[in-house]
């Protein structure tokens, strides 16, 4: 008889946006001339840049064509997509990487999801609370140890190792999903002394790099020795639009070495037996993201995100509501106002806004009394939002 992995049996199922697709359906029905503004969405919403859709094109019609058809590529990505993101690193954040440590994949979510392959199951997991619940279910998946660190508006969402921290294995987002908060220089310092001291791993996501306009950290590796204790993933999703045409990369240094083992080669032997690489088009269309007139467009899409961002965080300020994020990020993290729990704030909002957040408890315990904005909808939809959220 077959056995199956019982350690699914300790999945929590997750209720949230099913939750939240219910209640708005059920409000929808019962008040069908109301206009709901969705504020909930994790989702870009603005399309491809040309330079994207017509690099695609023409590495659609390359397919079609018997002297240029490409059948298997390289499962860690084409050369061409790799070196323009080794010049980007190096150009934007002066990170010195090379093209063999830079993994091509269909997304930050597969690849955070199975770096875990590499890792013994007797590691301890440390995961901030609220977070970005792949890092949690992708362990529990595996019987992992999962401790927590806690994010709370005392360390202002963004929680530091301390002498009490104990774990082998650290989860770090920043810009962070879902509070938007960021590292800066000194506070991704501190983690990756930590995790020299104690032969630690960070597995860093920087998925949202794209949104800093401060002067903070974009990357890990910005920080001396984070190439011996750092994996970073990164992803096209939110810097280009990519959520559904999918790529990503992950960066696994040479100098990551545990037990004599190389991570880089681990990592590299995994995607060869695992993983096909990404299509031939998609690349071509990441690579048109680093071209001149691609990394203006991309950056005015941005921009555009940041515009709403700003509407929303210049409204919860005048409020006087408690919020991180939205600066670097396009996620504003606010504390519910009048002590109501998350979902109080979710129906509140819904009953008498028609507008449609994410309720922070859905992000883990910390996330209770809290609730995420995001600025993926338009421009006019955002202030037309905050017009009615600044009536609380
Ligand atoms: N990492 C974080 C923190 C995210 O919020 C997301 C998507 O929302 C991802 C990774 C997934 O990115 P991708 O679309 O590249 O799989």
């Amino acid at each position: 008889m077959f056995k199956t992995n019982k350690n699914y049996l300790n999945l929590k199922e997750s209720y949230l946006f099913t939750d939240i697709a219910k209640k708005v359906a059920a409000y929808s029905a019962a008040n069908p001339d109301k206009k709901l503004i969705k504020m909930g969405i994790g989702d870009v919403t603005q399309p491809l840049i040309p330079e994207v859709v017509e690099a695609m094109k023409k590495a659609a019609g390359e397919m079609g064509v018997k002297e240029t058809f490409r059948g298997y590529g390289p499962e860690q990505g084409y050369g061409f997509l790799r070196e323009k993101i080794a010049e980007y690193y190096l150009r934007e954040m002066n990170v010195k990487l090379a093209p063999d440590e830079i993994f091509v994949s269909d997304g930050a979510k597969s690849d955070v999801g199975n770096f875990t392959d590499l890792l013994s199951n007797d590691n301890v997991i440390v995961v901030p609370d609220p977070v970005y619940p792949v890092y949690v279910d992708s362990n529990v998946m595996l019987g992992r140890k999962i401790n927590y660190i806690s994010g709370n508006e005392g360390n202002n969402f963004l929680p530091l190792p301390d002498d009490k921290t104990e774990g082998d294995v650290f989860y770090l987002c920043s810009p962070n999903n879902p509070t938007g908060a960021t590292f800066n220089r000194d506070q991704l310092r501190a983690w990756v002394d930590f995790a020299l001291k104690k032969n630690a791993l960070i597995l860093f996501d920087a998925a949202y790099e794209a949104f800093v306009q401060e002067d903070l950290p974009r990357s890990i590796y910005e920080i001396e020795g984070a190439d011996r204790c750092a994996v970073e993933f990164c992803s096209f999703s939110k810097t280009a639009g990519f959520t559904g045409t999918r790529c990503g990369y992950t960066v696994v240094p040479k100098n990551l070495i545990c037990d004599g083992m190389s991570l880089n080669k681990m990592w590299l032997r995994r995607q060869t037996t695992k993983f096909n690489g990404v299509s031939y088009v998609t690349q071509r269309g990441a690579e048109a993201v680093f071209s001149e007139q691609g990394l203006i467009n991309v950056r005015k899409t941005i921009d555009l995100y940041r515009g709403n961002a700003k509407v929303m965080t210049d409204t919860v300020k005048k409020a006087g509501i408690w919020f991180t994020g939205g600066v670097n990020s396009p996620y504003v993290w606010i504390k519910c106002p009048h002590n109501m729990s998350s979902w109080e704030f979710f129906d509140y909002l819904l009953n008498n806004f028609q507008v449609v957040g994410t309720p922070g408890s859905g992000f883990g315990k910390n996330g209770e009394g809290y609730f995420r904005l995001t600025a993926f909808n338009t421009l006019e939809n955002t202030i037309e939002a905050m017009s009615r959220l600044s009536k609380i």
